[in-house]
């Protein structure tokens, strides 16, 4: 794994335990020499990792449509932005540089991003890991919700169970690292990474 993509708000939310995961995740991704991947603001949660990762030396990439930049909330001091066309170009863009997806928690953007790349892995578009770091409980309940798609027969064990649900940013890159992909839905051919 060399690069992480990191999905969260773009608010700080209301729990100082966000924030405070937000810097350790930033810090902890470049002191294990990974890039980051993020949207590119540099406000919120998204500014702290951003942040954190750049005070530790480490590499940050952000994405972002070119209408966002316009609006000043980039962040300027990442080693590189990408400036794309739409939204749908930077979250390929976005999934095309990660080795994973990892959500801190967020807003209806995060929980956006976070379920296309899990769509993604289960067809067997690529084998990537996907998870979240789940602060004071903040997933608990989306995992309750994404359990029931299975109990109501709207999922199977193996695609919610691919979903990594970690007390802390090192925790989940541990896991990450050990991820075993799912066989993809629809008995399709192994997985072959598409991006
Ligand atoms: P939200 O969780 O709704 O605050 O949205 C945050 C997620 O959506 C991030 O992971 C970003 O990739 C994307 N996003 C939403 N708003 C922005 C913004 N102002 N600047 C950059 N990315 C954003």
């Amino acid at each position: 794994m060399n690069s992480i993509c990191i999905y969260c708000g773009s608010s700080a939310g209301t729990d100082p335990a966000f924030l405070e995961e937000a810097v350790r995740a930033g810090t902890l991704i470049a002191q294990q020499g990974l890039t980051l991947v993020y949207g590119g603001g540099r406000v919120g949660l998204m500014g702290a990792v951003a942040d954190a990762a750049l005070a530790a030396g480490g590499r940050v990439v952000g994405v972002m449509p070119a209408d966002l930049v316009a609006q000043e909330i980039a962040h300027t001091g990442l080693t590189d932005l990408h400036v794309v066309n739409s939204m749908h170009e930077r979250k390929w863009r976005m999934a095309e540089l990660s080795d994973g997806f990892l959500c801190l928690p967020g807003g209806p953007g995060t929980f956006e991003e976070i379920f296309e790349q899990w769509t993604w892995a289960l067809l067997g578009f690529h084998a990537k890991p996907c998870g979240f770091v789940n602060v004071n409980g903040y997933y608990n309940l989306l995992r309750q919700t994404i359990q029931q798609m299975a109990d109501k027969g709207f999922s199977t064990p193996p695609y919610v169970d691919m979903l990594i649900y970690a007390k802390d940013t090192a925790e989940a890159l541990d896991r990450f690292r050990a991820y075993q992909p799912p066989p993809p839905k629809w008995n399709r051919t192994p997985v072959e990474q598409r991006y």
